[in-house]
């Protein structure tokens, strides 16, 4: 069955989170056709049995639609909480002492349970502890293995289990906790295309996440501790993709560091070939809104110039109001930014030069090509994604037509910058690529009569990490009616 939608010619890729305001069949189609590339299932929310609707919902949806649809699993990770209140909260003043302590008696305005006793061996006098996005600030004056005595630098009401960050020490916390693990058997169990790691502090972390992942899916580590980005390079080694978590990242470090470190992640991510997704508030009024402040259009279009992988929504598409409009708004912001005649110069204004490998060597050459001649894409035959990733990571002027007979290649292509993928049979000699990436072109928008298009593909056919022809073809007029025909 031929695809419903119209060609998208879109580079960056669309992920957007789904909740209780967009779980029905009708609206996860309409966040689709509206340009929602990838869907993240925030396990941090809901049951195992919501969030087996969704992939469900999902998956039909993209046998309707015939076409390869991506579903992130976003685990909760070690997430620190206060204990309970006995009258569910406190008020504290600025200049009081509050004790965080192991008792289990409920909390008031003098001290509360922690049960988190990594953080008494951690810290130290003068560590300030976060509560409820950093909204309450805490310095620690003394602290025992089982007793923290504070001053309260920014008071507030604190209540029930509210969220705490502890950013000035890295803390000997375990990558995955139980709820984690029992959320990511559940996740491989219904073949989830990527899988993200909360509050990922070190290369070792994203270790211990891939082992239990055992290549089920890719990985995508959450980049929102500032321990992480001591280690951000060992990270990206580790890991299939990174996202800039602004939301946790600005609460650890002071919110105007954000933009910089922004920057900062999207060009490592970028120099290793790595996707890259730029996260959280970038429409936050459309959570309430049918439109958007002015300042959210330009963030959203400041990720695009950066030539970031994907753009995210969090509860703009979970929980909001407005969760398709808000996809809406967030094409029409990325295809304006790429209709910039000068999007391509500020994306290339980050360098990314080629490994000394056949396959960069290949990618480079076809980003070359479309820079000296005319052409409508670049037609990637591959079976790991590993050429398409290469491709991608040269942002060439057009888009990339992804042709795998790996499912799983196809459905992970939803976060890679340009990638439009289809799950096709392998080819077996070379007049089959030709006729083949002709008559995909055609049939799924990239080009049309007159147009040239750029392949690449290895020989022998059918063997991963062979990549070494590349190939320019134009479709002529008669051939048309042809391939138009399906296969
Ligand atoms: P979250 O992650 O929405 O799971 O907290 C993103 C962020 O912190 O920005
Ligand atoms: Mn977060």
């Amino acid at each position: 069955m031929q695809s419903q939608f119209v060609p998208r010619t879109r580079k960056v890729r669309i992920l957007a989170t789904l909740g209780p305001a967009s779980e029905t069949p009708e609206v996860i189609r309409k966040l689709a056709e509206a340009g929602a590339d990838a869907f993240r299932i925030n396990m941090s929310h809901g049951s195992h049995e919501d969030h087996l609707r969704r992939i469900e919902t999902i998956r039909a949806l993209e046998k309707e639609l015939d076409r390869p649809t991506t579903i992130l699993a976003d685990l909760q990770g070690p997430k620190l909480r206060v204990g309970r209140f006995a009258e569910g909260k406190a008020k504290l003043e600025h200049g009081q002492t509050f004790v965080f302590d192991r008792e289990e008696a409920l909390g008031d305005a003098t001290r509360v349970t922690l049960p988190h006793p990594e953080i008494f061996a951690a810290v130290e006098p003068g560590t300030r502890l976060l509560v409820d996005d950093g909204k309450l600030v805490f310095r620690v004056v003394t602290a025992s293995p089982d007793r923290i005595e504070s001053w309260v630098e920014v008071g507030g009401t604190i209540s029930n289990n509210k969220g705490l960050n502890v950013p000035d020490v890295v803390l000997p916390l375990a990558a995955l906790t139980e709820k984690d693990r029992r959320d990511l058997a559940f996740a491989l169990d219904h073949h989830v295309d990527w899988v993200a790691l909360s509050f990922v502090q070190r290369p070792e972390d994203v270790a211990e996440a891939r082992r239990l992942i055992a290549g089920k899916a890719a990985l995508l580590a959450k980049i929102e501790k500032p321990a992480a980005l001591e280690r951000l390079e060992g990270i990206l080694e580790l890991a299939d993709a990174v996202m800039v978590a602004r939301g946790d990242l600005g609460v650890e470090l002071p919110p105007e560091e954000v933009p910089p470190l922004q920057k900062r992640i999207v060009e490592a991510a970028r120099r290793m070939g790595r996707p890259v997704v730029v996260a959280t508030q970038m429409l936050e009024s459309m959570i309430a809104s049918p439109s958007p402040t002015r300042a959210e259009v330009s963030d959203v279009a400041t990720a695009v110039y950066d030539g970031a992988d994907a753009i995210m929504l969090s509860a703009e598409s979970a929980s909001g109001d407005w969760p398709i409009e808000s996809v809406a708004m967030m094409n029409r912001i990325a295809t304006s930014v790429e209709n910039d005649p000068t999007h391509t110069a500020r994306v290339h204004f980050t360098e990314t030069l080629p490994d000394a490998t056949t396959n960069d060597a290949i990618a480079q050459a076809a980003s070359n090509i479309v820079r000296t001649v005319p052409a409508a894409g670049i037609v990637v035959f591959t079976s790991s994604g590993s050429t398409a990733r290469r491709v991608a990571r040269e942002r060439p002027t057009v888009p990339l037509l992804v042709l795998t007979p790996s499912q799983k290649t196809a459905r992970r292509m939803g976060l890679l910058w340009g990638a439009h993928a289809v799950r096709t049979r392998d080819i077996s000699d070379f007049e089959e690529m030709v006729a083949k990436a002709k008559r995909m072109a055609l049939r799924h928008g990239l080009a049309g009569a007159g147009d040239r298009i750029i392949i690449t593909a290895g020989v022998p056919f059918g063997t991963p990490g062979s990549t070494n022809v590349i190939h320019i073809v134009r479709l002529v007029g008669d051939e048309l009616e042809r391939y138009r025909r399906p296969a």
